[in-house]
């Protein structure tokens, strides 16, 4: 009788990368969809504030507009004007009026994240393939391709929270490119995003994950903004950053897209041993 039981391990190189949009890729700080998540509460009397607009950040829009719509604070604000908790038919007329007013603003906040273009080049220089998902839906996703792509920056790939059954936490999207660009097994495969629902989502899809602390939702606040900010307080927004991040599970998290190419090199040699994310 074997005492010994032996397990197959994927020892080969890395296939590609799962890239997020916003304050991933494009639009630093994540700014676009902020502002008009505040607006639409607006819209019905209701006033929300900034962080409680970015906590449920990545998720698909209209579970994102939901997350607001049940947080205790909006509640009770909620009741406040219209004298009972927002129902669900609530949050689907505010999901409609998000829809094009999100894809209006997101024309104006398509500039590319600095080292976006740089580290895709140095990862299809690896042989990678570079694919992307986003809880944007697919109509606002029209309009971020095509400025991404006058910009230069175009993924082999593009998955969006309406193209599949559910998106973040949930791994679909992840797994639907995975299909699309023909890689496996998961463990070959990188998802890189700047929320914690993108950490969630790669963990679920059993990828490799790497979270930006710096360019994305976490701090919430564009290049200009950062370098007005003190050095303490700057100091004290990173870290929180970071460390909300590393709680979620991420396996790296580093400032930005700009600085994540050691991360691949570590999780190279992590593969070469046999570990597994
Ligand atoms: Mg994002």
């Amino acid at each position: 009788m074997n005492s010994f039981r032996f397990q197959r391990r994927y020892r080969g190189g890395l296939q590609g990368v799962v890239f997020d949009w916003a304050g991933t890729t494009v639009d630093y700080g994540c700014l676009a969809p902020a502002v008009v998540f505040i607006d639409v509460f607006r819209k019905q009397g209701v006033e929300v504030t900034v962080e409680e607009a970015r906590e449920p950040m990545g998720l698909h829009k209209l579970d994102h507009i939901r997350a607001i719509s049940h947080m205790p604070s909006v509640v009770r604000r909620w009741q406040e004007v219209h004298g009972q908790a927002p129902e669900d038919s609530d949050v689907m007329a505010m999901y409609e009026s998000f829809v094009p007013q999100q894809v209006a603003a997101v024309a104006k906040h398509t500039d590319i994240i600095p080292g976006t273009l740089e580290t895709v080049a140095a990862c299809r220089t690896r042989g990678l393939k570079i694919g992307s998902t986003t809880g944007y839906t697919g109509p606002i996703m029209d309009v971020v391709k095509v400025e991404a792509k006058q910009r230069g920056y175009e993924p082999d790939a593009t998955v969006c929270a309406t193209d599949v059954a559910a998106g973040r936490p949930e791994p679909w999207m992840c797994l639907r490119n995975a299909e699309l660009l023909r890689i496996y097994p998961m463990e070959a495969v990188v998802k890189a995003g700047d929320t914690i629902a993108d950490i969630q989502e790669g963990l679920n899809a059993g990828m490799w994950t790497i979270g930006f602390a710096k360019s994305g939702n976490e701090i919430g606040l564009s290049q200009s903004d950062i370098a007005r900010l003190s050095a303490d307080d700057y100091q004290r927004r990173l870290e929180r950053a970071y460390s909300r991040m590393y709680q979620a599970g991420a396996h790296y998290v580093v400032d930005s897209i700009a600085d994540m190419m050691h991360c691949l090199d570590d999780i190279e040699q992590r593969l070469a041993r046999g570990e597994t994310p």
